[in-house]
């Protein structure tokens, strides 16, 4: 299986959901593996901007939105990380489960 493919699988298990427009507040530093720096276009990974935030936050949202690392799309999807807005799917990922999607995340990229 290539990189992608892996990636792409973890994504899948992720639920979905609408961010407020423009929200950033959960948006602090995240790893980013080779993989996802690559489908992002980026040689390096973002950096924290003064006020802590990630440079890539921007008015309006994620300036790498469809290309966002796993992490940033388990934020709001968890069931222990959940949205200080109350945004989230209808159905939370359980801890548990999120756990398994970073621990292969980690396996894979070596990450963390
Ligand atoms: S998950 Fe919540 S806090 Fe994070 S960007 Fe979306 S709306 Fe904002
Ligand atoms: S990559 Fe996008 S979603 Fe992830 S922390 Fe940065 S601005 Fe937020």
């Amino acid at each position: 299986m290539t990189s992608k493919t892996i990636h792409l699988a973890l994504y899948e298990q992720i639920p979905r959901f609408e961010c407020i427009e423009g929200c950033s507040d959960c948006c602090g530093p995240v790893p980013w593996s080779d993989y996802e720096l690559e489908a992002a276009g980026l040689n390096r990974a973002p950096t924290e901007r003064e006020d802590q935030v990630c440079e890539f936050s921007v008015k309006g949202g994620c300036a790498v939105y469809h290309a966002r690392p796993l992490m940033c799309r388990l934020y709001g999807a968890v069931d222990d990380l959940r949205c200080p807005h109350g945004r989230g799917p209808l159905q939370l990922l359980s801890s548990e489960r999120a756990h398994d999607l970073v621990r292969r995340y980690k396996l894979h990229t070596g990450l963390m």
